[in-house]
């Protein structure tokens, strides 16, 4: 028997493989936000989490670093647009 192999997707917490099915899809939207996405269909980059609490849990933290990220690079841009306006290129 040759049966089509099921969609296998690999939680980002464990990195074992999961149906599809088995796992909640996050995608990045433009504004680099992760939102959850029920349906599974959103276009762009996702990724997969599983169910268990400790995966979950390794998403929270993740998220929160890109959280930080995304503060850190906007502080150093505002710092970088305050140099700017010394005048020097
Ligand atoms: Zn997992």
């Amino acid at each position: 028997m040759n049966r089509k192999p099921y969609p296998l997707r690999m939680c980002i917490g464990c990195r074992e493989r999961f149906f599809k099915t088995d796992l909640r899809r996050y995608t990045l939207d433009a504004g680099a936000v992760t939102r959850e996405d029920p349906e599974q269909l959103a276009p762009g980059r996702g990724f997969y989490v599983c169910a268990k609490a400790e995966c979950a849990g390794k998403l929270q933290k993740r998220l929160a670093r890109q959280d930080r990220q995304r503060t850190a690079l906007k502080r150093a841009d505002a710092a970088k647009n305050a140099q700017g306006s010394q005048g020097h290129e």
